[in-house]
């Protein structure tokens, strides 16, 4: 008997820890919208390229604040940070521009049209990319100065769009903008490059422009390098989702 107790107790202590952590462990699969099952199979991701766009460029600046800070500039410093710490992870990337240009075909006839050609050429590289997960990054802009916040819309065509879209909003508000309550939005026709773009695409607006305290905070380095980790981070995320 004097054996047996210890060997018993410890047994039944063993149990109630196993029943614990696999109670903990449910929670935590389920709070995340996986079932026990996927967290166990763990199925790596599909091979992924994420296409990174910088929007606006060159000769179209974007938005721009009242203190003179253009959206093009903020655009390609973010999209780079994320690009860095992707490649850094070992993913692979396709920037659609990587300097202050618009995309048009300076041999073609582009009076008129150096908007519509370039949207057209960043959507033939998403389109020309396998398995191409497109992140437009872009800063917002409102008449009314008390506007902010970022903001994810994402492409109607693939399912996967929607999930990218929720994280990216999701783990921004929680780790950068609590007060944030934006909700993510389906793109109508007026966003061409969602409009058309079959494969997983969002575009992220990082925030306004016409908010002076808004537009300094991202044209802090630091807070784009903190930003551009979430996104980063988001894109990890959403693709073993
Ligand atoms: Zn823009």
């Amino acid at each position: 008997m004097r054996t047996k107790m210890p060997f018993l107790l410890g047994f039944l202590i063993f149990l109630l820890v196993f029943a614990l952590i696999s109670a903990a462990f449910c929670g935590l699969a389920q709070k995340h919208g996986a079932s026990t099952e996927d967290v166990l199979n763990h199925p790596s991701p599909a091979p992924f390229t994420v296409v990174l766009d910088a929007g606006h460029g060159g000769e179209d600046g974007g938005a721009v604040s009242a203190s003179g800070i253009y959206e093009k500039d903020l655009n390609l410093s973010l999209t780079m940070l994320v690009r860095d710490l992707l490649v850094a992870n070992g993913v692979n990337v396709v920037m659609t521009r990587e300097t202050d240009v618009l995309l048009y075909d300076r041999n073609e006839d582009y009076q008129g049209r150096k908007k519509a050609l370039d949207l057209a050429a960043r959507r033939k590289i998403a389109e020309e990319t396998d398995g191409a997960v497109f992140v437009s990054i872009h800063m917002n802009s409102y008449p009314l100065p008390q506007y902010d916040g970022l903001q994810v819309w994402y492409s109607p065509n693939n399912a996967h769009s929607k999930v990218l879209a929720e994280t990216i909003q999701g783990i921004v508000c929680e780790q950068l903008q609590p007060e944030n309550d934006r909700q993510v939005k389906q793109a109508t026709q007026s966003i061409y490059l969602l409009h058309h773009l079959k494969c997983p695409a969002v575009l992220v607006e990082c925030g306004f422009l016409s908010n002076p305290t808004e537009a300094e905070r991202l044209n802090d380095p630091e807070y784009r390098e903190q930003l551009a980790f979430l996104i980063f981070l988001s894109i990890m995320e959403a693709q073993s989702r």
